[in-house]
C-alpha cells in the first residue's frame, strides 16, 4: 500500500486523518485515492474497447 502524502505540505498522513495532522489542510478521500480510481477507470475503458473490437472486427481478420 503506497503512503498518502498531504497535497500541501507533503507531509505522511494516515488514512483516517481528515485533517493533515503537519499544516491542519482539509483531506479529501477522493484526492488522496484519484490515481488509483482514474487507473480502474482506464482498466474498464479498455476491456470495454477490447470488446467492441472483438465484436466489430471480422473473425477471420488474421487470415
Ligand atoms: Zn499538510
Amino acid at each position: 500500500m503506497e503512503k498518502l502524502t498531504c497535497s500541501h505540505c507533503g507531509n505522511i498522513i494516515q488514512e483516517e486523518d481528515r485533517v493533515c495532522p503537519s499544516c491542519q489542510i482539509p483531506l479529501s478521500k477522493e484526492q488522496a485515492g484519484a490515481s488509483q480510481k482514474r487507473f480502474k477507470l482506464f482498466f474498464i475503458a479498455v476491456v470495454i474497447f477490447c470488446f467492441v473490437i472483438m465484436y466489430f472486427v471480422p473473425p477471420d481478420w488474421l487470415n
